[in-house]
């Protein structure tokens, strides 16, 4: 502060974070009839000839602007983003390379942001009061009335499904007949499994230190039961009144996945896509307050504040989904080991077949390992068998040898299940004249032909486009639907097994959570079945009477250039190979395969993920990939792709002079501007441009020393650390 100028007046000046790119931090004066904002509140300001609202970020700010524009409303009195989070949105902006005001627009949950009042409601359950004098009531007050009395507590929900209305409710309420209480607690009534050796080892290392940072890898073959071991590890923390954050991938937070936590404890909350603004607000604060014990959610569930946190637990961590794949482009299972240490917490991350980050992570003993070898309640692990698909026979996919064991399994009252990650009814629509293909108009993409609807599609601009009669080329009737979709192999098994019911689990069956639920229960009753379908049916759900699962094209994954493609391959074969043989009966993996001598796939098949996985990381260590050495990808993309090549050669100039040639020093590596493997998506040409360095320290550096020119809004880019996908 300087002193010629008298202090109130910066006592009066804030900084505000508003949700804009580029420069994201503006100063403000706070006018003398408004009290100045804490922060972490939410401010109104004026920005840019528009009414915004932004977080303050700092108070009592020296400003060299003589002129301040006035904040015009502070719409918190206390902050909606406590210290912690504002800390952790301060660490993301340096580690992504991201703007302050964006980042915290991602942390607060969409209704703040859009300038809800922060107000947990008021419970919606209802009891009948002891009225102390009688009013006559109308005929349906008193059927509510009555309801009431004979139900005991009702949620308000469930009234109005009852057909009573919000409004008799409310006369009710006025006239004090009824009053508004907690939800009741549910008895708590199951019985736990007695934990098994490693199980309980795993249970008791966690436990044993719970005050202090160290994140542990549960790696549990499929089955192990990791909830287990997640639930009995969640027991003391919640008893002794603090709070639990889990995580799991999208597809995972079912009613089964929420029942098993609910059923154990009291207060468990929820975090998803599929709920409104006001829920998913509503769960912020209640758990801010401290009202929740534990709350379940996907990935953004990492940015909920706790008031007493305990505990996190990250399920599948190797899962896609805990990166966000644009805008602020971040590991929730990152921000969570992040929070961990922050707060002085243990981290439980879980997984069958852990990404080779956590697994590195044990090696450089920043994680300890806890194994569960075997799977529990004395299941079996199933066996693999390999199909030589070279010559053979197949019927839309399914080889002969397959349709054996599949009716073999289907004679003895088991399920099936058939997984091809490819949806749609064959990829590619061919001329047998002369070779043209379909392609998309506004992408480098062949189009992939659907059935019911019929159409081609874009699987990368979604584009729609009829099917043409003759080919566009030579004008011959001679088009041919060429390769596999889920649509094309479950006409083949329609054919091949008339008499089984066959389910379609992909994106085009399965919209929604409840679709995918319902799909399930139908085959959970038990009835020998065939399910094919796309990685949907490879996650974490339990099919106790599939004998038999078979992986019709193995060979696509390990054939991607993406340095992850083999473990991301490896990945899903173990997951959907793990949902055979789950209960008491025993199961097999069949997998077909144009490439029996691949190296990853034998060795996925002799020594297992594990195996697998470690000879992997050595792979990726002697390569200098990450997770030994720390990435970023740089993307540009612009309707013109000269503008999007420049623009990376121009950081690359910028990068070069982080560049050493002494072997001891740290430095950098910069790989490209290349175009990316599918250059043209959606009319935009897309560049990219890869830099590999020695150590994170220098990684940021080298990404702040970036200095962004102004650019035309139609040419995009982005900074990408710790990309998941590479291509
Ligand atoms: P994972 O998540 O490791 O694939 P789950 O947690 O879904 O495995 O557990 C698989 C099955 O084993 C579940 O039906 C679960 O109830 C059961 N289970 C878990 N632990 C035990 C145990 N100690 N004894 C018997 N059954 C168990
Ligand atoms: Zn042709
Ligand atoms: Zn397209």
């Amino acid at each position: 502060m300087t002193k010629d100028k008298p202090e109130t007046k910066h006592s009066r000046v804030i900084q505000i974070a508003v949700p804009r790119p580029l420069h994201a931090v503006y100063d403000y004066s706070v006018p003398t009839d408004l009290d100045i904002p804490v922060v972490g509140s939410r401010v109104k300001v004026p920005f840019a000839r528009t009414i915004t609202i932004g977080i303050c970020v700092a108070t009592c700010v020296e400003t060299p602007h003589a002129k301040l524009k006035d904040i015009h409303e502070v719409l918190d009195d206390e902050a909606v983003v406590p210290a912690e989070l504002m800390a952790l949105a301060h660490w993301m902006t340096d580690y992504y390379h991201y703007p302050l005001g964006e980042v915290l627009a991602t942390i607060l949950p969409a209704a703040a942001r859009k300038g809800a009042i922060c107000r947990i409601d008021p419970p919606d359950h209802w009891r009948t009061t002891k009225p102390v004098f009688s009013n006559p009531r109308a005929k349906t007050q008193q059927a509510l009335f009555d309801h009431l009395k004979q139900n005991g507590t009702c949620a308000g929900p469930d009234l109005i499904a009852s057909g009573f209305s919000r409004q008799t409710l409310r006369k009710l309420l006025e006239q004090q007949q009824v009053e508004r209480c907690s939800p009741p607690i549910a008895p708590i009534d199951e019985t736990p499994p007695i934990p098994t050796d490693a199980q309980q080892r795993a249970i008791s290392t966690v436990t044993a230190r719970l005050g202090a940072f160290q994140p542990y890898l549960l790696e549990g073959v499929t089955g192990s039961g990791k909830t287990e071991v997640y639930l009995r590890t969640i027991a003391p923390v919640v008893e002794d009144g603090k709070q639990v954050l889990v995580l799991v991938p999208e597809i995972a937070l079912t009613p089964q996945t929420l029942g098993r936590f609910a059923r154990r404890f009291p207060g468990v909350g929820m975090l998803h896509s599929n709920m409104t603004d006001h829920e998913r607000l509503q769960t912020w604060l209640k758990c801010s307050a401290g009202e929740l014990n534990i709350v379940i959610g996907t990935r953004s569930a990492v940015f909920t504040p706790f008031a007493e946190l305990g505990l996190i637990i990250v399920d599948e961590e190797h899962d896609s989904s805990y990166k966000q794949q644009e805008g602020l482009r971040y590991s929730a299972r990152d921000l969570a080991i992040k929070r961990a240490q922050t707060n002085k917490l243990p981290i439980v991350l879980g997984s069958a077949t852990p990404s080779l980050e956590s697994l590195y992570n044990v090696q450089l003993e920043r994680s300890i390992k806890l194994p569960l070898p075997t799977r529990a309640g004395g299941a079996q692990m199933p066996k693999y068998r390999l199909i030589d698909m070279r010559g053979q026979e197949h019927r839309d996919g399914i080889s002969t040898p397959l349709e054996r064991v599949i009716r073999t399994h289907l004679d003895a009252q088991g399920q099936v299940l058939v997984f091809l990650n490819r949806r749609g009814f064959a990829p590619t629509l061919l001329c047998a004249g002369c070779g043209w293909q379909a392609t998309c108009s506004d992408c480098d993409a062949r189009l992939t032909l659907h059935r019911a609807p019929r159409g081609l599609v874009c699987h990368h601009c979604s584009l729609k486009f009829q099917v043409p009669e003759n080919c566009e080329a030579c004008r011959k009737n001679s088009l041919l639907p060429v390769g596999l979709g889920t649509q094309r192999t479950e006409q083949g098994l329609m054919d091949l097994f008339k008499a089984t019911p066959i389910y379609r689990v992909d994106r085009d069956t399965t919209r929604t959570s409840q679709q995918l639920e319902a799909q399930f229960a139908k085959v959970n009753q038990g009835d020998p079945c065939i399910m094919i379908g796309t990685q949907m049916l490879a996650k974490g759900h339990h099919f106790p009477d599939v004998t038999l699962v078979a992986v019709l094209n193995a060979d696509a994954g390990f054939l991607s250039p993406d340095f992850r493609a083999p473990e991301r391959s490896a990945q899903l074969i173990v997951q959907v190979a793990g949902r055979a043989g789950r209960a008491k009966r025993p199961g097999e993996v069949w997998i077909q395969t144009f490439q029996p001598e691949n190296p990853n796939l034998v060795r996925l098949i002799e020594q297992g993920y594990a195996g697998f996985a470690q000879m992997e990381l050595q792979d990726r260590i002697k390569m200098g990939l990450p997770p030994a050495k720390p990435m970023a990808l740089l993307r540009a993309e612009s309707p013109n792709a000269k503008d999007a090549q420049e623009l990376l050669t121009l950081f690359k100039h910028q990068l070069s002079v982080h560049k050493t040639e002494h072997p001891a020093r740290p430095t950098i590596e910069l790989l490209g501007p290349v175009p990316a493997p599918l250059t043209r998506v959606a009319n935009r040409y897309r560049y990219q441009l890869m830099v590999l360095t020695t150590n994170r320290k220098q990684l940021h550096q080298a990404l702040a020393s970036i200095k962004k020119p102004k650019t035309h809004y139609s040419l995009r880019w982005s900074i990408d650390v710790d990309p998941y996908d590479s291509l």
